[in-house]
C-alpha cells in the first residue's frame, strides 16, 4: 500500500508499530527504549480529532490530543468542545495543551504538557517555567527519534517501514488529525475538503440556532 495520508493508513502506522515490538506510551516518563509516543496536535478540527481517537480505541492504543484554547477554528467552551473534552478521555486518550506563544493557559484535567503552535526556534526546546513539560524539549526530542506530518509532508519519509523493522529506538510521532481525516493529495486540497464538510457542519450549526437558512 502507498503512503497516503488517510485514515487506512494510519491504521497500517499503528500496526506496522506492533509488527516492530513498539509499545505505546505517554509523555509522562521519559522515553524508553521500544516505545512510541503518539502526539497529536490539533490545530483545526475536533470532529476529525474524535474520529482518529475512535480508530486508535478500536486498535486499543492510547494517545495524547493537544488542544487549544486560542484556536480561531473551534472552541473548547462551546457545546461541541466539551463534548470533544469527555469523549477524548472516554476512549482512552490524554489531553494536553497545544499552546500559541507565549500563552500557556492551565487547563483543568489536562496533563501538564505543552506543544507550541507553529514555534519558533527560539522557544521550540525551551523548558517551561512553571514545571509542565514541552514535549520538544531535552530527552523528548530527538531529530533521529521524531516524525511530523506537517503540511501533509513527512520531512523525513513515512515512518511505516521503519516501525514494521523496528528501526527506530523510540519514537515521538506527531500527526494533526485533519491530514487523515480529510480527502486530498496535497494539503491544499484536504484543506479544501475540510472547509467543505465544514460548511455543512456551520449550516446544521446555524439552523441550530434558529437561524431561518430555508
Ligand atoms: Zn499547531
Amino acid at each position: 500500500m502507498s503512503c497516503g495520508f488517510d485514515l487506512e493508513h494510519y491504521r497500517e502506522l499503528l500496526a506496522a508499530a506492533e509488527v516492530g515490538g513498539y509499545r505505546f506510551a505517554h509523555f509522562a516518563d521519559a522515553p524508553t527504549e521500544g516505545t512510541v509516543i503518539l502526539r497529536h496536535d490539533v490545530d483545526i478540527s475536533l470532529d476529525a480529532a474524535v474520529r482518529m481517537a475512535e480508530l486508535e480505541h478500536e486498535a486499543g492504543v492510547s494517545s495524547t490530543y493537544f488542544l487549544m484554547t486560542e484556536s480561531v477554528f473551534y472552541n473548547l467552551d462551546s457545546r461541541e468542545g466539551a463534548a470533544a473534552m469527555e469523549r477524548l478521555p472516554a476512549l482512552g486518550h490524554r489531553l494536553a495543551l497545544h499552546a500559541v506563544y507565549p500563552n500557556a493557559a492551565l487547563v483543568p484535567d489536562f496533563d501538564p504538557l505543552v506543544s507550541w503552535h507553529n514555534p519558533d526556534p527560539e522557544f521550540l526546546q525551551a523548558p517551561l517555567a512553571d514545571g509542565r513539560l514541552n514535549v520538544m524539549q531535552g530527552l523528548w526530542f530527538d531529530s533521529a527519534t521524531y516524525r511530523s506530518d506537517s503540511n501533509q509532508r513527512w520531512r523525513f519519509g513515512c515512518p511505516r517501514d521503519d516501525l514494521r523493522a523496528g528501526a527506530f529506538p523510540w519514537l515521538q510521532l506527531l500527526t494533526h488529525p485533519e491530514i487523515w481525516v480529510y480527502p486530498g493529495k496535497t494539503m491544499g486540497q484536504t484543506m479544501r475538503a475540510m472547509l467543505e464538510a465544514e460548511k455543512a457542519r456551520r449550516l446544521q450549526q446555524l439552523a441550530d440556532d434558529r437561524i431561518d437558512v430555508s
